[in-house]
């Protein structure tokens, strides 16, 4: 294929639940290379399942690419001059190919029931032969043909798959054979008319004029036959599309990456609090890497230097605390005002504010303190509780904990260091108590403060103590205190 042809890729999935992570790792290195190569992103919805592929599974699929940024040239809601881009819209175009293929002799009508076909098939496992459709239909004549429509059989449309091999260049794993022994004639459309899949994708990324198919590993087996459809449908070889099978995303414990042993799903990422830059850094990094050891990278720099030739080819291994650490990465490069829009929803949804004014402006002053501290957004409102509460009550598991003698003297000699304080900030409050209790009193800072967090956040776990102090006002900080004092 020439090289100044215009890249025109396309990212094709069949939503039968959420996107999860093999499928937007997909779409991303899609993406990535369309605008790497200056190309185009189709994004075709392969929906000829219907009962599987819903609408709902297909407007969150949309959302989702939408919410990662992962925007398309042609597709759904954008249009373009080779839709429509459903394939249940399609349909006709792949019936009219199929009577094609039967017209020029490239497939045949099969009558064989399924439960003929596992008959046969069982014997061949017991024959120790590889399994698959053995050309009993390939050449019938007219009197068996008759004989069946007689028995009322409706045929699939079978394609006549030749003697010989497939062999293709696949721009990640180098040269590929399928010896057509092991790829044996093939459904192209069941008794009903409707298409399969490889009927279905490979006439449309014919005439959708992709020049690149970058898709999952698993998909590479069915290469050969797309193949033989392009054949089929008169393609000159020089203008197949090229194929690039990006290697697998595996679990933690090696073995596929599914619900099993990891969470696949892009929405429960999203509800989770990780942030569309992060999911994509670190999606991109899954058999992929910028060429050093550079692992946080920005959009514009995946697009700058996205290539296939740094594909590996493989498998990819899901690591969900680099994951994790890019996430916080991620949410410490933000400004305060993106910080703030991002942490909203999630500070909402909790309840934890209903959104006034004046608690959004405690939530952006309370948020510089927490911004290095968190590593998802959902940690948001656990942190930051303790300022909205409006009765104020420590939970006795954590009451529990600070009841003790030396906790109640740290608590009363808190009070009683910072009760007199004129400037309530930070600072003065951490040198003030620093005095009273580290030196003062000489206990360790962590015994010291954690009865304090305690008393006045609720939690042993809070952002920085003093910051909190501050933010909570001296009036509530110390209403707080004495409130957890024994009497
Ligand atoms: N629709 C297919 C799937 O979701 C992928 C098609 C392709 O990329 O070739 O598995």
């Amino acid at each position: 294929m020439s090289n100044n042809k215009l890249v025109r890729v396309r990212f094709a999935p069949s939503p039968t639940g959420d996107l999860h992570v093999g499928n937007i790792r997909t779409a991303l290195f899609d993406w990535a290379y369309a605008r790497h190569t200056g190309g185009k992103l189709v994004f075709r919805i392969e929906d000829t399942d219907k009962d599987r592929v819903t609408d709902e599974y297909i407007q969150a699929a949309i959302e989702t690419l939408k919410w990662l940024g992962l925007n398309w040239d042609e597709g759904p809601e954008v249009g373009g001059e080779f839709g429509p881009y459903l394939q249940s819209q399609r349909l006709d175009i792949y019936s009219t190919w199929a009577q094609k293929f039967l017209d020029q002799g490239d497939a045949y009508h099969c009558y064989c029931s399924s439960e003929e076909l596992e008959e046969r098939r069982q014997l061949q496992m017991k024959n120790n032969k590889a399994p698959g459709y053995d050309g009993k239909c390939r050449d019938l004549s007219n009197t068996q043909i008759d004989q069946y429509k007689d028995g009322g059989r409706k045929p699939v449309v079978r394609m006549r798959m030749p003697q010989g091999e497939t062999v293709f260049n696949d721009l990640i794993r180098g040269e590929v054979k399928f010896d057509h022994e092991f790829v044996p004639d093939f459904v192209l459309a069941r008794a009903d008319g409707s298409p399969l899949y490889t009927l279905a994708v490979a006439v449309d990324d014919v005439l959708m004029k992709i020049t690149h198919v970058l898709r999952g590993e698993d998909l590479l087996s069915s290469t050969p036959r797309q193949i033989r459809v392009y054949q089929a449908m008169g393609v000159n070889p020089e203008e197949y599309p090229l194929f690039a099978h990006l290697p697998f995303v595996m679990g933690q414990d090696n073995t596929k990456l599914s619900k099993r042993n990891g969470e696949v799903s892009i929405a429960w990422y999203r509800e989770q609090g990780y942030l569309p830059e992060a999911i994509c850094n670190y999606l991109a990094l899954l058999g992929w890497s910028p060429g050093d050891d550079k692992e946080n990278i920005t959009m514009e720099e995946l697009v700058q230097l996205f290539t296939v030739e740094r594909v590996n080819s493989s498998p990819a291994r899901f690591d969900m605390k680099k994951l994790e650490a890019i996430n916080g990465d991620k949410i410490r490069a933000l400004t305060l005002e993106k910080f703030l829009e991002w942490s909203l929803p999630f500070l909402l949804k909790s309840g934890v504010i209903s959104g006034t004014s004046d608690e959004i402006s405690v939530v952006k002053s309370a948020l510089p303190i927490i911004q290095e501290r968190i590593v998802t957004l959902a940690e948001i409102p656990a942190m930051l509780n303790f300022l909205f509460m409006k009765n104020f009550i420590v939970a006795p598991d954590e009451l529990s904990k600070i009841k003790d003698d030396s906790s109640q003297q740290v608590l009363k000699v808190a009070l009683a260091k910072v009760a007199p304080l004129d400037s309530w900030n930070h600072a003065n409050i951490e040198s003030t108590l620093r005095v009273a209790l580290i030196e003062e009193l000489g206990l360790k800072p962590r015994i010291a403060f954690s009865a304090l967090r305690i008393a006045v956040t609720g939690s042993h776990i809070s952002p920085p103590l003093f910051e909190s102090l501050e933010l909570l006002g001296k009036e509530r900080s110390i209403e707080r205190i004495n409130a957890v004092i024994s009497k």
